[in-house]
């Protein structure tokens, strides 16, 4: 046995000896196949606690995070204000079905916060909420087909399992095994970043369209953000079709600003969705928009959506104190993308330094490095990248102590506990794991 692969396995013996339980009874021993570590090779690792912005593994080393929890935790892990609101919350029993007051405090706020929507409707998950959002989308337009992006992420529901990045790209099974047919060809895939695409697609299906499905700043096949103008096209487009606007912003969406992608690129949807942050760390999602949609949901309208525990005390209490202390302290935002910024300017100076091709993209507290010769702007682009090379950097700087995605086609998710600190410490592991060859 060489000395790295013997270290390595005193390095992750508790993780290792947990998987091969979880095997037994877990598909994958995974309950989310990007845990697995498929596209990255070796196995996962058991986190046993974390905080701030470390994490604990199973084995008892701390590890810096850059997932946060792939996204929720943007204030670090266990932040005290949503642990104390869910520990007093808990005493007071977990689940009622009936209606409780600190829904309406919560859904108070997010409109309070979002810009263009009156009414919410909280449910488990961002698959859930982007799942109702086109059933709402195509109740209130009445028309069946949607338009959506190759290599955009909106949950594991049937009708966005077509070409659909993240952990269905990392796969490389885009159209999954038991989507049928018939579900398939009322979803219409057009290129990120490319108006034309979309333009071709509203002609060949004139008065078919009910929405257009959309992460306004693509995190799922990487970081890419929108070009100038391609958003504000898809926003006339829309309007001038009768197609309802579809702003995903499961991971935009109390990340970039109070008021998401909407507000930093100063574009209106027409129905938004939510998850991750504005759950806390707990199971929630949410969608959103006007009124004059809103009330096409039942029990105000004919399209149906429930959920035994959507709106759950629990979750809402842990989602009411994040939003509380995002919209109390919104410079929160600002000192996230400076620290992104700042790991772009030290990822940048030690890698122009080597002839490894990369490119960085980044936008506010999302940021994704793909070891690409072109920009990467779409699908087709970020999928070019030199997957070998992503797998040697990311089992490298995990040995560093740094947990990074273990997928080339996801975004970093910054939070605000990671200090500069231990941005120095990431950027110096980078040059360090060049220093030692390991991406050659
Ligand atoms: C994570 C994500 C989803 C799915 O949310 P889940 O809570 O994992 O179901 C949907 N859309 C986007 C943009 C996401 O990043």
């Amino acid at each position: 046995m060489t000395l790295k692969k013997r270290y390595k396995i005193m390095l992750y013996k508790r993780s290792s000896e947990l998987f091969a339980q979880a095997k037994k009874v877990l598909p994958g021993g995974v309950n989310s196949p990007v845990r697995a570590f498929n596209a990255v090779g070796g196995e996962p690792i058991f986190i046993r606690e974390a905080q701030g912005a470390y994490l604990i593994d199973e084995d008892g080393r701390k590890l810096i995070d850059y997932i946060a929890s792939w996204g929720p935790l943007i204030l670090g892990h266990a932040y005290p204000p949503v642990i104390d609101a869910v520990t007093e919350r808990a005493k007071k029993g977990t689940s009622f079905g009936i209606p409780t007051e600190i829904e309406i405090k919560i859904a108070e706020l997010a409109v309070a916060m979002v810009p263009n929507i009156d009414k919410i409707r909280f449910v488990n998950s961002g698959t859930e909420a982007c799942m109702s959002a086109i059933r709402l989308a195509r109740g209130y337009t009445n028309r069946d087909k949607i338009i959506k992006f190759a290599g955009c992420y909106h949950g594991h529901s049937d009708s966005f399992l077509i070409e659909a990045g993240s952990g269905a790209t990392t796969f490389g099974s885009p159209n999954s095994p038991g989507v049928t047919q018939g579900t398939a060809k009322d979803t219409l895939l057009a290129r990120y970043n490319d108006i034309e695409s979309v333009k071709a697609l509203f002609e060949a299906n004139k008065d078919q369209i009910a929405g257009v499905i959309i992460e306004p700043i693509a995190g799922n096949m990487g970081c890419v953000p929108p070009k100038k103008g391609f958003l504000e096209g898809l926003r006339k487009l829309c309007t001038e079709n009768g197609t309802l606007l579809i702003f995903d912003e499961v991971m935009t969406g109390f990340r970039l600003a109070k008021g998401g992608a909407q507000e930093v690129l100063n574009i209106q949807a027409d129905i938004v969705t939510f998850g991750k942050v504005i759950g806390g760390g707990l199971p929630v999602g949410a969608f959103a928009a006007r009124n004059e949609i809103m009330r096409f949901l039942a029990p105000e309208g004919p399209v149906y959506q429930a959920g035994t525990l959507s709106g759950n005390p629990l979750a809402m209490s842990a989602g009411l104190a994040m939003l509380t202390e995002l919209n109390n302290n919104p410079q929160v935002f600002e000192s996230l993308a400076k620290k992104t910024a700042y790991l772009h300017e030290g990822f940048d100076k030690v890698l122009s330094k080597t002839d490894i091709p990369y490119q960085i993209n980044r936008f506010g507290s999302m940021i994704s490095l793909h070891f690409n010769e072109n920009p990467v702007v779409d699908f087709e682009s970020s999928a070019k990248g030199n997957l070998e090379r992503f797998k040697k950097y990311f089992h490298g700087m995990l040995a560093e102590g740094i947990y990074l995605p273990p997928s080339a086609f996801e975004s970093y998710f910054l939070n605000d506990a990671l200090t500069y600190e231990d941005l120095d410490t990431t950027i110096q592991a980078l040059e360090k794991i060049i220093g030692d060859r390991c991406l050659n």
